[in-house]
């Protein structure tokens, strides 16, 4: 199995490369040379099985030569045991056929514990086998960064710098980041957005002398690895429900695009999915372009779901990739062209191929809150702000094929948009009860390239 660049010039790597490189040194993103089938009668076998053992036989046809089937058993096992449900991923019913996958039982409280976990065993595994070690840098909207570090804490091979926009993130979440003890930790405050936070985390993979220097790794949603951990519960939660026998449709909570990729990637892999369902909040540039083919960047007006807050998804480049039939070169001028100018046509093939996988929705902030208030009285669930835009995105395609609605963090990690719907504050699971008394560490930097630069070198241990 070999991984390719979306825009063609990266060299080919081995699942192995590809996920300590993260983004490709032609600027791409790395995909899968092919998409791996399973037969009807092996999603079938999946039946019944735990998450993790569902996990090993989707997962392995992506992995090659990379890990055996022994070290990628025991990387799944450890990097799932720290969930506090059975099910790693359970379903739960709202209406009569609309289920709610809660993705929110890892030990950060959304579902980027499901992928960050399972990379933080991956690369300790890689990295001792190698002899090597490697810095771990990743920009956040908020989620990320904690679940990063979560994961990561306290791994000897690695050194984590998690840049995240000042003030921009929810308390839980800063503090989820901020006080983790470990040495090998850092929070990077940056004055600006999350969008600029990405932008400089670009700008240091692309300066190469820099990268090379302090052998950085990336784990944003650009990493393979993460795609790949996702698109394990878009089985486990189509099986549950009658797949392969049954079409399942799912509605993702959209921002960076890496959840709702990985679906269409389940589907590429033949699991029966009839929709694939995007919701956005008012940073809708993921539904604009979907309906209209129009990929206008405009800036971003910060919400209740802060962690859908993107001005430009970077994995829809993953899609535009397969929908421009593969062509790297096209893509690259296509990105230049958005890069440069704010704005890009999708070509008409394109964009109906497009329209063909993914359909979408967009709830204003208004709507948002509505969604909470309406789940508590009918559905009896408190929703964070991210998930309600995923129910309230549903509503308009509920049918005779089960819609599974992804609920991607914990009500407790956006307590202040929850109270501000029903009045009432959720609390902390009692495993992180005492996260407000812990005392913070964090370093504050400016937009700027070269002050990130210095602030890394200056504490790597490479
Ligand atoms: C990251 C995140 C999203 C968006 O997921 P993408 O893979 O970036 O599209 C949605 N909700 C929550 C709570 C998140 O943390």
């Amino acid at each position: 199995m070999h991984y390719v660049s979306t825009r063609g010039t990266a060299p080919k790597l081995t699942f192995e490369d590809a996920i300590l490189t993260g983004l490709a040194r032609d600027g791409g993103l790395y995909v899968p040379a092919e998409v791996p089938r399973i037969s009807h009668g092996d999603i079938a076998a999946l039946a019944g099985l735990s998450y993790e053992e569902t996990a090993f036989r989707v997962m392995r046809p992506f992995i090659g030569e990379s890990f055996s089937d022994e070290d990628l058993a025991g990387i799944i096992v450890r990097a799932y045991a720290g969930f506090d449900h059975a099910a790693r991923a359970p379903l739960v019913q709202l209406q009569p056929n609309h289920f709610l996958m809660e993705l929110f039982h890892g030990p950060t409280l959304a579902f980027k514990d499901v992928a960050m976990q399972l990379i933080g065993q991956l690369f300790q595994t890689v990295l001792h086998r190698r002899g090597e070690r490697v810095t771990i840098t990743g920009a956040t909207s908020g989620d990320t960064g904690a679940a990063a570090m979560e994961a990561f804490r306290g791994l000897d091979a690695v050194d984590v710098f998690i840049l995240y926009p000042h003030g921009r993130v929810s308390g839980v979440q800063r503090r989820q980041m901020t006080t983790v003890s470990e040495p090998n930790t850092h929070a990077l405050a940056l004055t600006g957005t999350f969008d600029d936070c990405q932008a400089r985390l670009k700008d240091m993979f692309n300066d190469f002398a820099f990268r090379d220097d302090v052998r950085l790794a990336g784990v944003n949603s650009i990493n393979w690895a993460r795609i790949l951990a996702q698109v394990v519960y878009y089985f486990t939660a189509a099986v549950s429900l009658g797949a392969p026998h049954r079409a399942v449709s799912f509605t993702v909570p959209t921002g960076n695009f890496g959840d709702i990729f990985a679906g269409s990637i389940a589907k590429r892999m033949g699991l029966p999915i009839e929709k694939l369902v995007v919701a956005t909040n008012q940073n809708d540039i993921l539904h604009r372009v979907l309906s209209t083919g129009d990929y206008v960047t405009q800036g971003v007006i910060p919400s209740i779901s802060p962690s859908m807050d993107i001005q430009v998804s970077s994995n829809f480049e993953r899609a535009l990739f397969d929908v421009y039939d593969r062509e790297g070169p096209a893509v690259a001028q296509l990105m230049d062209a958005l890069k440069e100018g704010g704005e890009v046509r999708i070509s008409q093939g394109a964009h109906g191929r497009l329209r063909e996988i993914f359909t979408s929705g967009r709830v204003s902030e208004a709507e948002t809150l509505a969604m909470i208030v309406r789940a508590r009285a009918e559905f009896s669930e408190i929703l964070c702000p991210h998930s309600a835009i995923g129910v309230e995105v549903a509503q308009a395609h509920l049918g005779t094929t089960p819609m599974i609605t992804l609920a991607t963090a914990h009500p407790a990690k956006f307590p202040d948009a929850v109270e501000a719907a029903i009045g009432v504050r959720p609390p902390l699971p009692a495993r992180m009860a005492n996260l407000f008394q812990q005392p913070e560490r964090v370093t504050r930097v400016e937009n700027d390239l070269a002050a990130l630069q210095g602030i890394i070198r200056g504490k790597v241990s490479v």
